[in-house]
């Protein structure tokens, strides 16, 4: 008999040899099948599934096993406090982004703000200072139009439709004289020949998200290079970036007249972050 109790020793089993977490990948997708969390499976070892749960667990096992992300096999990943949908026109919102998050809620005044979320893919960043502080201006940009679809239909998911999306390749769509009080980015960053795209999530993931020249920083330099032009005196650019970057995008930000020019840590203590400041006043 096919209990959730059995379907999940054979699951263990099955993805073994190639998931991380083979237990707690095996009842996520589990529960994702029967519309249940996973508390709920504990709570029913002895349930005994359909025939059609049974083959729609088993596919998506099987596309696991292959290697396919976790979260395209639920559609659905947490970011910040807030559940997003994802497919494969977004990068996955990753955890280390929730960082700049924080750094946005600290360095910008809780009242009243216009806010850049550049290249915001499913609107994780966008979305998530949106929920935080209802009287922000919060608009995404990504040049992207499926991951804008995306990431309007998570704004309308989360009750939050005062987020604004607009497609465009960086700040091409904006017109001249729009100015923020912060701009904040996650960027491809990863270098073209990077390993690490051959191995996990990443090599099912866009690669226009995640892949950014020779070194990594074409993207960047684009932004910090263009930046100035956006930012109210005053206003904050802060960059998620490769955890070998930090020096690199640091002398960037400070050649293009930021100030307060500052690394932060992400919770690996991998330098993750990078930002700066507009002039507060012009003198002369
Ligand atoms: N941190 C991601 C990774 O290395 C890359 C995300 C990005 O390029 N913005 O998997």
């Amino acid at each position: 008999m096919n209990t959730i109790r059995a379907l999940l020793a054979d699951a263990r089993q099955v993805l073994a040899a190639t998931a991380d977490t083979p237990a707690l990948e095996s009842e996520i997708l589990l529960a994702h099948v029967l519309g249940q969390d996973r508390s709920w499976l504990y709570a029913h070892p002895e349930h005994a599934p359909t025939a059609a749960e049974i083959t729609a667990f088993t596919k998506r096992l099987a596309r696991r096993r292959d290697g396919h992300p976790i979260a395209h096999l639920t559609g659905r990943r947490e970011f910040w406090s807030l559940t997003l949908s994802v497919s494969r026109d977004t990068l996955i919102p990753r955890p280390e982004t929730e960082g700049l998050v924080e750094i946005a809620l600290e360095v910008t005044p809780p009242d009243d703000a216009d806010i850049l979320d550049l290249g915001t893919g499913s609107g994780a960043i966008a979305l998530a200072l949106a929920n935080e502080r209802p009287n922000w201006r919060v608009l995404g940009v990504d040049r992207d139009a499926a991951a804008l679809e995306i990431a309007r239909a998570n704004a309308r998911g989360l009750g939050l439709p005062s987020v604004e999306f607009e497609r465009g390749d960086w700040f091409s769509a904006l017109p001249a004289g729009t100015s923020f009080d912060l701009i904040v980015c996650n960027p491809p960053y990863v270098a073209q020949d990077d390993p690490h795209l051959a191995r996990g999530d990443v090599r099912f993931e866009p690669v226009q998200a995640l892949v950014a020249g020779e070194d990594g920083l074409d993207d960047i330099r684009a932004i910090i290079g263009a930046a100035p032009g956006f930012l109210r005196p005053g206003g904050w650019l802060w960059l998620e970036h490769g955890r070998d970057q930090g020096s690199r995008v640091v002398d960037l930000l400070q050649g293009q007249g930021f100030q307060q020019v500052a690394l932060r840590r992400d919770l690996a203590g991998q330098e993750r972050y990078a930002g700066g400041r507009m002039p507060v006043r012009f003198l002369g």
